[in-house]
């Protein structure tokens, strides 16, 4: 595997869980918005390797991530407390199924992430392609705490009438809703929840997803990847893979362990 040391350069805390690092750009490294490479630590020698979306863009000098700090995690324990100057190893090879060739093109693009899973859709926002592919899109948050609501700066940032941005936080209260709203909504429930019950398109005041004209991105964790899979596929949507290229795609923002509550 073609891994290249390169060196971290910024951090930034978001939340005692969550941090974005950046880092020097392997010379010749390619990838596409929404792609993820794996990278990984040497702390003994041994590289500990995990998969990580790449939240820059295809042109930017340097390469930006959103993790997670899982306090016994092999990884993060470790990588949470690194900082600038110090070595990270990266894998020269992107890949993903969250790239604009990965639905096709439509009317609205709908992704919705959990926690970390926002990561790759950041990287899409930032693409002036986003709307040659989309005529609107939609990007939905859900998180425990109103903190891990990481980039809501950059997003609100970017919010038009063609990109809305519907922030959602479960375990907080909080008053913090999508601020194009056209109505008042429960913004303590899951995303996913409110696209199946269509609210979703209510409270921005545009038509029902349909899978005949819009699109759906979903990198979330794996129940939450799961339960929508299954609901896409039970209305008519069509998933893409080896088969060929469907009007929605999925993948894992993590993977869990058998011990681990996924929600
Ligand atoms: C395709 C893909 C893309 C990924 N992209 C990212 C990313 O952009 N940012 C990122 O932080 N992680 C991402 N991950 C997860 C990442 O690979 C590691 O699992 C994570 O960095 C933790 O590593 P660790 O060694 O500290 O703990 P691990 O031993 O890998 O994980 C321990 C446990 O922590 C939990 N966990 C792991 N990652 C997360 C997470 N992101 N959010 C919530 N709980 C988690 C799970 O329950 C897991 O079983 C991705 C995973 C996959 C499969």
């Amino acid at each position: 595997m073609p891994y290249s040391e390169e060196r971290i350069t910024s951090t930034r805390r978001w939340s005692d869980k969550t941090f974005t690092f950046t880092t020097t750009r392997p010379e010749g490294f390619e990838f596409k918005n929404g792609q993820f490479v794996t990278l990984g630590l040497r702390p003994e020698g041994k590289l500990i390797p995990r998969a990580y979306s790449i939240v820059s863009e295809p042109e930017a000098e340097e390469l930006e991530f959103l993790s997670i700090h899982v306090p016994d995690g092999a990884l993060t324990s470790r990588l949470a407390h690194s900082g600038p100057g110090d070595s990270v190893w990266i894998n020269t090879k992107a890949t993903g199924s969250l790239t604009f060739e990965h639905v096709q093109p439509g009317r609205t693009l709908y992704m919705l992430a959990t926690g970390t899973g926002i990561a790759p859709f950041i990287s899409l926002i930032r693409s002036d392609a986003l709307f040659e592919y989309f005529e609107k899109a939609v990007l939905v948050h859900s998180v425990r705490t109103v903190q891990e609501l990481a980039y809501r700066d950059e997003i609100e940032s970017r919010i038009s009438e063609r990109l809305r941005y519907v922030p959602t936080v479960t375990r907080e209260n909080h008053d913090y809703a999508c601020p194009i709203a056209q109505q008042p909504y429960d913004n303590n429930q899951r995303g996913a929840d409110m696209f199946r019950s269509g609210e979703l398109f209510s409270i921005l005041d545009l038509p029902p997803a349909d899978p005949e004209q819009d699109r759906v991105m979903l990198c979330g964790n794996p129940a939450m990847n799961r339960e929508m899979t299954d609901w896409l596929l039970e209305h008519g949507w069509t998933q893409t893979n080896y088969k060929g290229v469907g009007n929605f795609s999925v993948e894992q923002a993590f993977v869990t362990t058998m011990s681990d509550n996924d929600d």
